[in-house]
């Protein structure tokens, strides 16, 4: 089920180029409408294909706005609940709204590193060359190459 944008809420990015949700979303679904003759709504975001979203929820958790929203599949979130997240730096919270009004707040944190900053090789045994043809071989190194020899160069 798709997102949708709240057009009271969007700021279009302060008019970027390449809005937060469009940058995020790996479907290239979202797209700001600049100057409304699309949408009607100037300056303001939309899922353009809302049958090809498949609600990952990318933009709803990076737009500064909070102006993305999931329309959920019925049997997870029924009509009139609501499932947002609110992305910090270094934890998220989910608000969950029950269609009885009830609210209930879930904090998580989301990194082990500073933000911006990734260790992926972090506890990682180094690439024993001497096991390059053995499947399961294991590099920590970035290689785009099927040439062996450059696998053995360096
Ligand atoms: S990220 Fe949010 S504020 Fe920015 S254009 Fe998209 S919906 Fe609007
Ligand atoms: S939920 Fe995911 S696929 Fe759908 S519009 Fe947002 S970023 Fe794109």
């Amino acid at each position: 089920m798709p997102t949708f944008v709240r057009t009271d809420k969007c700021d279009g990015c302060k008019g970027q180029d390449k809005t937060a949700c469009m940058y995020i979303c790996p479907h290239d679904l979202m797209k700001l409408d600049k100057d409304g003759s699309e949408t009607g709504h100037a300056m303001k975001a939309w899922n353009q294909e809302p049958e090809q979203c498949w609600e990952c929820y990318s933009c709803v958790k990076i737009c500064p706005q909070q102006a993305i929203e999931c329309r959920h599949y019925a049997d997870i979130v029924p009509l009139g609940g609501s499932v947002q997240p609110l992305r910090g730096t270094d934890s998220i919270m989910w608000t969950i709204k029950f269609r009885n009004g009830t609210i209930k707040r879930f904090k998580f944190p989301i990194r082990t590193t500073p933000e911006g900053s990734i260790k992926p090789y972090e506890n990682k045994p180094k690439a024993d060359m001497a096991k390059i043809d053995q499947s399961g071989f294991f590099t920590a190194n970035s290689i785009h190459t099927t040439d062996r020899s450059q696998l053995l160069s360096g």
